[in-house]
C-alpha cells in the first residue's frame, strides 16, 4: 500500500468554504495532516478566532471529505483557533495583555450601544474566547447594571485595579468607582485621562478581546480616545431611522481619521416583531444602515430587532446572549462576533511587542 500524500490532503482541507467567512480555509485556517502507512488521518484546522458554534460542522464536514480521498481508511479532525495580537493605529504600541481591541461607538446616545457592546462581548465569549469590557461611557456608565456587577473592584497593591467579573466577562467601569447618584461634571481632558487610566492600570488577564463601549458622540473626547487608545477595530450601532443614521456617518468619518479599521455596522432596532401577532414592521424605516454600508464600503455586520425582551434582559444584568443563548437575538449576536473576529484575524499581525525595546547607553 503507498503512503498517503499528506499535502494533497491538507489542500483538499483547504478548499472547504469557513462557515463564518465563506472563505476557503487557505484564507483563514492553519490546516495539518499527519497519516499513519495503513491510512489512519488526523488532521488539525486552526482558526484565527473562535468558533465553537460551528465546531462540531466544521469536523463533520471535514471528516466526510478526508474519508472519500482514495487510501484513507479512518480520519479524525480537531478543530482549534488561535487569537493573536494585531496592529493598531500608527505609532500605537498594543498592551501585552490584551490581543485586540474592539471600540463600539455610535454617533448619538439611547441608540443602544451599551446593550450591543455586552452582548457582543459575551457573544465573543461564547464562541470560546476570553473577553474583557471596558465601560469607558463615563458620563452614563451602563456596564455595571447591565452585567449585574456590584461593589468596587479590589486593589491589592493600592495602584492597580483587579477587574470586576460579570458573567464570566472581566468589567472594568467608572462606574464602580464613583457615586452613581453623583453627576459627572469632568472635562474633556479629564475624562481621557480617567479612560487611559482605567484602561492600562486594570490587571486584565489575558485577553483575546477586550471591548470598549464608548461615550455616544463624535465629539473631542471620542477622538481622543480614538486617537490615543490603541484600536483593531471599530463597531458602530445605528438605529435604521435618518436622524440616527445622519450621526452615524460622523462616527465612521472620525474613525477613517484617525485610521482606526471599521469593522462594521451594526442596525439596532431594526424592526419590531409584534408580541401578539408576531408581525414584523420597520417602524423606523428600512434598509437605512445597509445603505449607509453601501456607501462607505463598509459592511453591515447585522441588523437586531426592537424587542422588549433584549431590554429587559439587558436592563436586569442579564444580558440576552446570557438569558436565551439558543433564542434567534442571540444567534444574531453570534453571528455578528463571528464576522468581527474573522475580520480581526485577517488584519495584519502586530509585531510591536515582539522586538527588543533599544537603551542606549553612553560609554563612560
Ligand atoms: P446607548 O448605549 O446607545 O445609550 P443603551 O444600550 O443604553 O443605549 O440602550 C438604551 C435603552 O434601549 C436601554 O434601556 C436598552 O435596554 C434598550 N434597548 C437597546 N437595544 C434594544 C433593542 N434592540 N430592543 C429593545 N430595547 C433595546
Amino acid at each position: 500500500m503507498t503512503a498517503l500524500d499528506n499535502k494533497i490532503l491538507e489542500s483538499a482541507l483547504a478548499e472547504m468554504q469557513d462557515p463564518v467567512t465563506a472563505e476557503p480555509f487557505s484564507k483563514t485556517a492553519k490546516i495539518k495532516v499527519e497519516s499513519t502507512d495503513d491510512g489512519a488521518v488526523s488532521a488539525e484546522i486552526i482558526l484565527g478566532y473562535p468558533v465553537a458554534r460551528y465546531t462540531k460542522e466544521i469536523v463533520e464536514a471535514a471528516k466526510k471529505l478526508l474519508s472519500n480521498q482514495e487510501g484513507v481508511k479512518s480520519a479524525e479532525v480537531k478543530v482549534g483557533w488561535q487569537v493573536i495580537a494585531h496592529e493598531a493605529q500608527q505609532n500605537i504600541k498594543l498592551m501585552n495583555n490584551i490581543k485586540n481591541i474592539i471600540a463600539v461607538a455610535s454617533g448619538k446616545g439611547g441608540v443602544g450601544k451599551s446593550t450591543t457592546a455586552v452582548n457582543l462581548a459575551l457573544a465573543l465569549q461564547a464562541e470560546g474566547a476570553t473577553v474583557g469590557i471596558l465601560d469607558a461611557d463615563i458620563y452614563g456608565p451602563s456596564q455595571p447594571s447591565m452585567l449585574g456587577i456590584d461593589g468596587t473592584p479590589d486593589s491589592p497593591d493600592g495602584k492597580r485595579l483587579e477587574p470586576m467579573m460579570g458573567h464570566g466577562l472581566q468589567a472594568m467601569s467608572i462606574g464602580f468607582l464613583i457615586d452613581k447618584e453623583m453627576p459627572m461634571v469632568w472635562r474633556g481632558p479629564m475624562v481621557t485621562q480617567a479612560l487611559e487610566q482605567l484602561l492600562t492600570e486594570t490587571n486584565w488577564r489575558d485577553l483575546d478581546y477586550l471591548v470598549i463601549d464608548l461615550p455616544p458622540g463624535t465629539g473631542d473626547v471620542q477622538l481622543t480616545l480614538a486617537q490615543k487608545i490603541p484600536v483593531n477595530g471599530a463597531v458602530i450601532v445605528t438605529t435604521p431611522q435618518n436622524i440616527a443614521l445622519l450621526d452615524a456617518r460622523k462616527g465612521v468619518k472620525m474613525f477613517q481619521k484617525v485610521d482606526v479599521p471599521i469593522l462594521g455596522i451594526v442596525e439596532n432596532m431594526s424592526t419590531h416583531i409584534c408580541s401578539q401577532c408576531g408581525h414584523e414592521e420597520p417602524i423606523f424605516g428600512s434598509g437605512g444602515g445597509e445603505k449607509m454600508a453601501k456607501e462607505y464600503d463598509v459592511e453591515l455586520l447585522g441588523a437586531l430587532p426592537i424587542d422588549p425582551t433584549i431590554r429587559q434582559q439587558t436592563d436586569n444584568g442579564n444580558p440576552t446572549v446570557v438569558a436565551d443563548p439558543e433564542g434567534t437575538v442571540s444567534a444574531a449576536y453570534r453571528s455578528i462576533a463571528g464576522k468581527i473576529g474573522a475580520k480581526l484575524a485577517m488584519q495584519k499581525r502586530d509585531f510591536s511587542t515582539k522586538f527588543p525595546k533599544i537603551v542606549v547607553q553612553q560609554k563612560k
